[in-house]
């Protein structure tokens, strides 16, 4: 039998991943209408202006090149379930802040929600992915939600198909992907919706690249390639501190243990630790669900990765302090990048907030400096989106909008972002308007230390003993 034809595509979330995924679908698949909803007014209103609400590099010419043909973004999130005989939802799913598994547990409230919208909304058949990052079983709540609030003679089949582009890369993963994971219930009707889905993606995306297994192994999987991924930067990073302590270097030592085939050369570059929305929340995850399975030492090996990654950001700041003959009172402090990661806009849990707050901690003067992130989202990261007061830290903070506006007059530079473009900052004049000794730290391994030790900087990086 021919698998379903899918026509109609509707996206619940235009977030990070909502956005460019079912934007690089509607390119690919003219013959889809694709409408992605979202709640969210002002970020609906962005993705219909010139000025996109996310920063990533190819993305605006994907959007403006289907926008209003067969690509869509709208608040009438009702309208959108309707018409739509395929459903993703991308909605966020964050670690609890509050109550019963609260710092680990993901967040599934809004995933709930958007469920019980499509449940009550949808008067014909559909089918359900979860884009969403989202805990193993968690289809099964899904399904319990659809069944409960569905209209007689309205079938849900739930698909697990998570996301795996990274931010800064997006369109690029997206358009030439490792591989696409589709899980679905061995049922014939799960396995009719798996193949419709498939035959989305199978637009661009090579058949062997699309693989498809059990609802469960596909949700147990994005957990488990994220949780694998953080923990290569964590090992690098604990073996940048032994790299510190006994005079071996971090990226020859990761150069050496790369070369060898099962280990592989990828993110093996040891930094100030790593940051973004899901590394973390997804151990965190996975550590809850070790727990709640009752596997305690499981939970425990997990939670030693984000451990490490808190030990790396803070010892990282630490020795700032203890470079700077340990005081930091005063002291004018440049901090160059402010996202997680190079190209993107995005701050979630960006190493660079840790880092300015122990700075400030200290009592510092802050320099701030990113090319993508705006002053105003650097505020709401410096006040915990208002949880903390302003006031008391503005004396201290400024932004600013150039490199080398933020490095003038600082004691110390402190590189958290890997931009491209702080390579090729002009040193020799930063380094004219700086007092002595001005300090350069390398958090992410990345400027020609040579040269800046000529120039007259004393350098300092993650992973090496070697002197200034
Ligand atoms: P995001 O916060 O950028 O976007 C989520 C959007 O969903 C928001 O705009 C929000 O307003 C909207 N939303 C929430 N509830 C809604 C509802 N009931 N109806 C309509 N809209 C609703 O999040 P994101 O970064 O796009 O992540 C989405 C999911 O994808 C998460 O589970 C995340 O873990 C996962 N993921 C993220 C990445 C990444 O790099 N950001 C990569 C892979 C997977």
């Amino acid at each position: 039998m021919a698998p379903i034809q899918v026509k109609k595509i509707c996206c619940i979330g235009a977030g990070y991943v909502g956005g460019p995924t079912c934007a690089v679908i509607a390119a690919k698949c003219p013959h889809i209408q694709v409408t992605i909803v979202d709640l969210n007014k002002q970020r609906v209103d962005a993705w219909n202006s010139d000025n996109l609400p996310i920063y990533e590099p190819g993305l605006d010419e994907v959007v403006k090149g289907a926008r209003g043909k067969n690509l869509f973004f709208s608040t009438d999130v009702d309208k959108g379930i309707a018409e739509a005989d395929l459903i993703f939802v991308s909605v966020n799913t964050p670690t609890k802040k509050s109550g019963i598994g609260a710092g680990f547990a993901a967040d599934l409230n809004y995933l709930q929600l958007a469920t019980r919208r499509i449940a009550e909304v949808s008067t014909t058949s559909k089918i359900v992915v979860e884009k969403s990052t989202v805990p193993c079983k968690t289809a099964e709540s899904m399904r319990t939600i659809l069944e409960a609030n569905s209209k007689p003679g309205c079938t849900f089949d739930i698909l697990s198909n998570p996301e795996f582009l990274a931010e800064g890369t997006a369109i690029a993963d997206l358009f030439a992907p490792d591989r696409v994971l589709i899980g679905s219930l061995q049922t014939q009707s799960g396995l009719d919706a798996c193949a419709a889905l498939s035959e989305v993606y199978a637009n661009w995306v090579p058949r062997e690249r699309i693989l498809t297994v059990g609802l469960w192994s596909s949700e147990l999987s994005k957990l488990a390639a994220n949780a694998m991924l953080a923990q290569r930067i964590s090992s690098i990073n604990a073996l940048s501190a032994i790299c510190e302590a006994t005079g071996a270097n971090i990226d020859e030592v990761a150069f050496a243990v790369g070369k060898d085939s099962r280990v592989g050369p990828k993110f093996l570059k040891a930094s100030v630790g790593f940051g973004g929305s899901c590394f973390q929340k997804d151990i965190l995850n996975l550590v809850y669900l070790s727990e709640s399975l009752h596997l305690p030492e499981v939970a425990k090996y997990w939670k030693a990765v984000v451990e490490m990654n808190e030990h790396q950001k803070s010892r990282f700041a630490r020795k700032v302090v203890d470079t700077l003959f340990n005081t930091i009172t005063g002291k004018k402090i440049a901090i160059l990048g402010w996202a997680f990661k190079k190209d993107t806009g995005d701050t979630r849990e960006s190493p660079s907030i840790s880092i300015a707050n122990h700075f400030l901690n200290e009592k510092a003067r802050l320099s701030l400096y990113d090319p993508q992130v705006t002053e105003e989202q650097i505020w709401l990261d410096l006040t915990d989106y208002g949880a903390i007061p302003a006031e008391p830290i503005k004396p201290h903070v400024s932004i600013q909008q150039s490199a080398e506006e933020a490095c003038k007059g600082a004691e110390a530079i402190v590189v958290c972002t890997e931009w491209d473009e702080f390579k090729t900052l002009d040193w020799e004049k930063i380094y004219a308007n700086c007092p002595r000794p001005a300090f350069v730290f390398d958090g992410r391994l990345m400027l020609d230390r040579k040269k800046l030790q000529k120039i007259g900087f004393r350098v300092v990086t993650i992973g090496t003993a070697d002197g200034y």
